[in-house]
């Protein structure tokens, strides 16, 4: 069927093949009976994270490492549907100036950061003032008086947060949004696993066969290699400068709203659920939103294995924040390793460049908020995923809200 007649005959469009639209194309076809049309501009589905192998026959994840992790039953029931999970429990280490140490930083870490009778000071300090298992935010523990506390909170800062950060994000810790560096905190327990949840793994045969299992449905059908730009359009009314003017950043958003979505130029009536980002799909009438990208550098070896664990974070040093050697997390026995290190930089270019982290901040909220605006009034437009709705999830929590979504949408 040709993609035109496709979305003509469609109950909904869905945009994007990440975790966002695989979930809720199956969702609307599987439980709302709705025929699917499922627009992806990559040759591919599955989003980032989508896996595949390389010419030397490994399993590497295309667009950085994915570990699945969650606490949510809701989740992992719908999931396991269409995969079984390895057991793999994700382990970071660092590298403080060429010695290994846990990352979430915990009692393991003090342990092999101190001599003994400091690190039992240290130790007593910490379970003096919080309880076994708690978890802190580094900002947070930066706050103690304590001495000792000082001392500590001081070391970790500048050995595994401060450099990392400044790679990561070209920002200070005490700059970026703080549930930032929380996501990663001081741990007081002797888990040296990256995550406590629950469940955890990756998916049994990769991730590109998990979404082949979710899409596999006769309600959806998957357009690849089509740009949602080439398909659609937004009406925005109210504009000096009409429709999809953008570039110059300076738009009056009041006096904007967006008035239907088009097809072939003409009105389409359906359900459009947009995963993509937003101020792309406005030609950044309101400015573009701030993102950092990643450049992958992958390196390969006639070796088994050329790091202890999955991840090595390098956290005082090189221009790189992280090595992922994947065949630790898949458990792909094989001879050869490859592994990628990971590069940040500003998302500058999206003819080139993906962007994969959105920067929160206040500002940058406010920047969203305006794009959001203009769909007041287009209930049968929606906006779900990372990009779209310009958040720092998880895969989890994506699969949790187009879970709601989908509740929402056929109650
Ligand atoms: P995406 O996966 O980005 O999917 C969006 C899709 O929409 C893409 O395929 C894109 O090509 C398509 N698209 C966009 N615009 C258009 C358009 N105009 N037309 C057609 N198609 C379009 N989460 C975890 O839980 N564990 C991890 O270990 C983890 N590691 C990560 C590591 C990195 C380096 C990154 C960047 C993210 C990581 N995440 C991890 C987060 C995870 O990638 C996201 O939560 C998840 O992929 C979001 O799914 P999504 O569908 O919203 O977005
Ligand atoms: N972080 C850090 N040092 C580390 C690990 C994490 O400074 O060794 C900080 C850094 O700011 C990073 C944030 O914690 O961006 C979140 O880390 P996480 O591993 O969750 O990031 P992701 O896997 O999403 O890139």
């Amino acid at each position: 069927m040709s993609i035109h007649s496709d979305i003509y005959s469609a109950d909904a469009v869905v945009i994007g093949a990440g975790f966002a639209g695989a979930t809720i194309a199956r969702e609307l076809a599987e439980r709302g009976n709705m025929q699917v049309a499922l627009i992806e501009r990559r040759e591919h589905i599955g989003g980032n994270a989508y896996d595949m192998y390389d010419e030397h026959g490994v399993l590497i994840h295309a667009y950085g490492p994915h570990i699945y992790h969650t606490n949510s039953d809701r989740v992992h029931e719908y999931l396991t549907r269409f995969a079984s999970f390895n057991d793999y429990q994700h382990e970071v280490l660092a590298n403080v100036h060429g010695s290994f140490i846990p990352v979430p930083f915990n009692l393991n870490s003090i342990d092999l950061s101190f001599s003994g009778e400091r690190a039992a000071a240290f130790k007593q300090a910490l379970l003096g003032l919080y309880p076994h298992g708690t978890r802190i935010g580094i900002l947070d523990l930066k706050q103690q008086d304590d001495p000792l506390l000082k001392e500590l909170s001081d070391y970790v800062y500048e050995n595994v947060f401060l450099f990392y950060t400044m790679k990561q994000w070209g920002q200070t810790p005490e700059e970026i949004d703080p549930a930032v560096s929380a996501r990663v905190p001081v741990l007081l327990d002797t888990d040296n696993r990256y995550f406590q949840d629950k469940y955890q793994g990756l998916p049994v045969g990769g991730y590109a066969a998990l979404f082949e299992a979710m899409l596999d449905h006769p309600n959806i059908t998957v357009h690849l290699g089509v740009d949602a730009a080439e398909i659609l359009s937004i009406q925005v009314v109210g504009a000096a400068d009409g429709v999809g003017a953008g570039g110059a950043g300076d738009a009056d958003a009041e006096a904007e709203r967006a008035e239907a979505i088009l097809v072939d130029g003409k009105p389409y009536d359906g359900l459009v659920i947009y995963t993509g980002a937003l101020d792309e799909l406005l030609e950044w009438r309101y400015g573009m939103l701030p993102y950092r990208t990643l450049e992958f550098v992958y390196r390969r070896y006639n070796e088994k294995h050329v790091q202890p664990v999955g991840t090595v974070n390098y956290t005082v040093s090189e221009d790189f924040t992280r090595i992922t050697e994947y065949s630790h997390m898949t458990g792909q026995d094989i001879d050869v390793t490859t592994v990628a290190e990971e590069y940040p930089l500003a998302f500058t270019d999206p003819s080139t460049q993906t962007p994969y982290y959105p920067i929160s901040d206040s500002a940058n909220q406010a920047q969203y908020e305006r794009y959001v605006l203009l769909f007041a009034e287009m209930p049968k437009f929606k906006l779900l995923g990372r990009l779209a709705e310009y958040r720092y999830y998880n895969m989890d929590q994506i699969v949790a809200r187009a879970l709601e979504l989908a509740d929402e949408l056929l109650s």
